[in-house]
């Protein structure tokens, strides 16, 4: 990789990694700027290192949360993977380096990073201050390492090829439940949010994450092909008959038996007078109802469950695709016998991922700035919003569109775009850029020190590598050509990838 660097920065070829180049929603795996070539790290599958005591793992590039199940399920070790919606087939370790999240215990991917090895874009090597001491073991088992934390330096920024990453991975309770509520009406919500920010205050690790999802989010799933131009009236009737409320909460509990019964009374009682059909399901339930409801003739049962029994399984730690059909929703077929890739199959999908802070009126605000604006555009507003910690939610709106209608393309860019300046207006911008909105940040103020640029010139003055990316960007490059033995192989045939940055699933 050293070499890849030095050649490129001699030719003056920027250069551009993806691990497993399955960014959906974000650009997938296109540059954010043109004329990059990619470096294409997925081939990089090593599993280096994982302590079946402690639960630390190094992984390489290429390792996907379905290798690192197949792995711990291999060795018996009572460890969680920790999922994302995205699926088996994406990467561990760039998902963290972009602070992806899901809902199992450790939400925050990026949190779990304890050490990072990565190619500087003049092909040197950084390694921790910790393991170059001698502690190669503590270095992988404290996150902070000593001294600035320059392992942090790598997550959502072009500065470095990061080569390997040690993830402290949730051990395996002895109980994982989920629980399931309604709302009745949007009226409920803010209410609920009160009581979800108490439940997180006062519940601590015992719960994982909640998400609030609303109506037609949820109906996205059970009822995909009966929501097409519903008026509201419509979407309450197709609520009613599919016993879909106004909100649906998801929350997820890790403890022992113990510990759980008494989460649940607690969630009961915070969440009980604002939510109903409180229900708390195990992933062995989960399965059983499933098993049952296969068997019955009642239509839209078995779908039901299916999805329950799925979403369980992803909180056990188990990845699947649960969550991919979202992006097929408006119609794009899926794939019947290989894995799906929402990319590769066509479908159109924006995400719009913004921060609010967890105060009811903040988020009854958000969803009608969201519900207003995305209509405008032909786009229905689906929300989703999930807790990270105990003051703050993630929204997760995806904007999905017919990616072979050049006028939907357009009007889903300006939806984006029209999202990000109202929500821009009122303090909500997203935890993550995609390649299409990292022009948002050359509309930052003015910062006399403009450390991350100072940073970027000093170590890449040349601007080869990943321009762009969440930094304004450098000086155009001729492109040259580069692979590693990995892209190659990806390739199949050793043929070099010139990708251009552009819209995207
Ligand atoms: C239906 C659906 C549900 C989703 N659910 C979730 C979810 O629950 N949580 C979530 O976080 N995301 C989710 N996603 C978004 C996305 O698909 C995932 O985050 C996915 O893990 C990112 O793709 P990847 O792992 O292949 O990363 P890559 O595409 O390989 O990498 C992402 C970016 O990181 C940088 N990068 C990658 N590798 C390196 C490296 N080695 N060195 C330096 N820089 C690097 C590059 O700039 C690259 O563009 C979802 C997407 C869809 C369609």
């Amino acid at each position: 990789m050293g070499a890849c660097l030095r050649i490129a920065q001699q030719h003056r070829v920027r250069v551009y990694p993806i691990s497993t180049g399955r960014n959906w929603g974000y650009g997938t795996a296109l540059p954010s700027a043109d004329g990059c070539v990619l470096l294409d790290l997925s081939q990089m599958r090593q599993i280096l290192d994982f302590d079946p005591v402690l639960g630390v793992v190094t992984v390489e590039p290429g390792v996907t949360q379905g290798q690192l199940a197949e792995f711990l399920k291999a060795k018996g070790a009572a460890f969680l993977v920790p999922t994302t919606g995205a699926g088996p087939s994406t990467s561990l370790l760039a998902n963290a380096l972009e602070r992806g999240y899901g809902i199992t215990p450790i939400v925050d991917h990026c949190s779990a990073v304890t050490d990072i090895e990565a190619v500087l874009p003049d092909g040197s090597v950084h390694r921790s201050l910790l393991s170059r001491l001698g502690g190669r073991e503590v270095a992988r088992l404290y996150r902070w390492n000593v001294g600035p934390h320059l392992n942090g330096l790598f997550a959502q920024s072009g500065l470095g090829v990061v080569t390997r990453m040690t993830l402290q991975l949730a051990r395996r309770p002895q109980a994982v439940k989920a629980c399931l509520f309604g709302l009745r009406s949007d009226a409920d919500l803010a209410p609920a949010v009160e009581a979800i920010r108490t439940a997180m205050g006062t519940l601590g690790g015992l719960v994982g994450g909640i998400n609030l999802m609303n109506q037609r989010r949820v109906l996205s799933m059970t009822a995909p092909d009966q929501m097409k131009g519903l008026s509201e009236a419509e979407l309450r009737e197709l609520g009613r008959k599919h016993r879909v409320d106004a909100w649906t909460g998801f929350a997820t509990l890790y403890g022992t038996r113990r510990t759980l019964k008494a989460a649940q009374a607690e969630l009961k009682a915070l969440l009980g007078p604002v939510g109903r059909r409180m229900l708390f399901v195990s992933p062995g339930r989960a399965r059983m109802l499933h098993g049952i409801a296969s068997r019955l003739p009642i239509g839209g049962l078995a779908r039901l469950t299916g999805t329950l029994n799925s979403s369980l399984q992803l909180v056990d730690g188990e990845p699947n695709e649960t969550a991919l059909p979202l992006a097929y929703s408006l119609g794009t077929p899926a794939p019947k016998n290989q894995p799906m890739d929402p990319a590769r199959d066509g479908c159109g999908l924006l995400w719009y991922a913004p921060l609010v802070p967890m105060r009811g009126q903040d988020v009854v605000d958000f969803v009608g700035m969201a519900s207003a604006i995305t209509p405008d555009f032909g786009i229905e507003p689906l929300i989703t919003l999930t807790t990270q910690g105990g003051s703050l939610f993630d929204s997760t709106v995806p904007l999905r569109f017919d990616r072979s209608s050049a006028d939907a393309v357009a009007q889903a860019h300006a939806c984006y775009d029209a999202l990000f300046q109202a929500g821009r207006e009122r303090g909500w911008l997203p935890y993550r850029f995609g390649i299409d909105s990292m022009k948002w940040l050359a509309s930052a103020e003015p910062d006399d020190a403009q450390l991350n640029r100072r940073i970027r010139e000093n170590l890449d003055p040349a601007g080869i590598l990943s321009p762009g990316r969440y930094a304004e960007q450098g000086p155009e490059t001729p492109v040259g050509v580069l692979y590693t033995q990995a892209g190659a192989a990806r390739a199949g045939s050793g043929e070099i990838q010139e990708i251009s940055s552009g819209s995207t699933t």
